[in-house]
């Protein structure tokens, strides 16, 4: 059930609906929209009983939800969601595209300022790494765990990028939730659903990935349960796919954007790197992922790939990136889209003092 409140609507009236709708033994979700503010009812087994809440002073009218999914869609909330930091001009889901870029996994502290510095002066505004990995292999590198957040935090120090990182189990929820800007849920966890839960009591934004085999259905109810606990700020992220094809580690299904846009008011990224695992094909899927409209990437760069703990295979060295992020510059604007200048950053002015970075930026400026 959603209650649809009339335009002019006071503070106090949403705030009694909601109230009313508490006593009733329910949760309600308030979404305000640029038109009106709707009340999404969560928390009912079977029909909510109008009764009251109709009669309610500023009530438009109630209405039933048909679909699974209640408040990751249009139907409560018809504007796209912009989800924004502060000091930063990033954004997800807004005009500006949002660039995430880093390793797959924090390996030590000078492959990590190696990395970040060069994506950084390419125009990532989000740093990406796993400090937790959750590997096929419990004998392949698992992550440097809180040691790696720390990293992180000092490359947001450094640079003012903010910062993505993965949480695998409820444990490193904890930390994750200290230490990042953007706590990523992994494909490979998109239906643990108390990890899902719990993301949802967190008090920052997530990045959730698609599940390898995950319909849209799916992969829209997983953002539910984050959203269903109070946090509404999910970021989608399609990472491709298992099908039969094998000239590529995963099928990326860029179907999934307009679909998701067209269902969903949440924004969604794409990530070129895990949806094809050839570091070849990364290049031309984010063109792609822009051009369908796509709010973002998400890319690992690796500045020695060979060596990297994991996925050297498909990640980009950090002039290949360069390159990615000019083409994405020209691509973006056809969309309607633009990515916000590297100027910007705030930490930008004061690393372009330092002459070794300045060469390399003011060409982006
Ligand atoms: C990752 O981003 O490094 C990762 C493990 O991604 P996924 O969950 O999509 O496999
Ligand atoms: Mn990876």
């Amino acid at each position: 059930m959603l209650v649809v409140m009339k335009a002019q609507a006071t503070e106090e009236q949403i705030s009694a609906v909601c109230k009313k709708i508490e006593e009733l033994g329910y949760r309600a979700h308030s979404m305000p929209g640029a038109q009106r503010t709707a009340i999404g009812i969560t928390g009912n087994r079977g029909e909510v009983e109008p009764g009251t809440l109709d009669e309610m002073p500023g009530v438009q009218e109630l209405i039933r939800v048909s679909k699974p999914y209640k408040l990751v869609s249009r139907d409560v909330k018809a504007e796209n969601t912009v989800i924004s930091f502060a000091g930063t001009d990033a954004t997800f889901g807004g005009p500006g595209l949002a660039v995430i870029a880093g390793p797959c996994a924090i390996e030590s502290r000078d492959q990590t300022m190696a990395v970040a510095e060069q994506v950084f002066r390419a125009g990532a505004q989000f740093f990406r790494g796993g400090a937790y990995k959750p590997r096929t292999s419990p004998y392949s590198f698992q992550g440097l765990g809180e040691q790696g957040l720390q990293i992180m935090a000092e490359v947001r120090d450094k640079f003012g990028m903010k910062i993505v990182t993965e949480a695998i189990d409820n444990e490193s929820m904890d930390l994750v939730e200290k230490y990042a800007d953007v706590i990523q849920i992994g494909a490979r966890n998109m239906q643990n659903f108390s990890l899902l839960k719990r993301a949802g009591r967190a008090r920052k934004p997530v990045l959730l990935k698609r599940g390898m085999s995950a319909t849209l259905e799916e992969f829209l109810m997983a953002a539910e349960y984050v959203m269903s606990e109070g946090n509404y700020k999910v970021i989608l992220c399609e990472r491709g796919v298992r099908t039969f094809a094998d000239h590529t580690r995963n099928t990326l299904d860029l179907s999934i954007v307009p679909a998701v846009q067209r269902l969903s008011h949440l924004p969604i990224v794409v990530d070129p790197s895990h949806g094809t695992g050839k570091r070849n094909k990364v290049t031309p899927l984010s063109r792609a992922a822009i051009a369908v409209g796509a709010d973002g990437l998400i890319v690992e760069v690796h500045h020695e790939p060979d060596r990297a703990m994991s996925d050297g295979n498909q990640s980009l060295y950090p002039e290949q990136f360069d390159e990615l992020m000019k083409q994405v510059r020209q691509i973006a604007p056809v969309v309607g889209r633009m990515v916000p200048a590297i100027g910007n950053h705030p930490r930008a002015e004061a690393l372009s003092a330092q002459s070794s970075v300045r060469s390399a930026i003011s060409p982006l400026a």
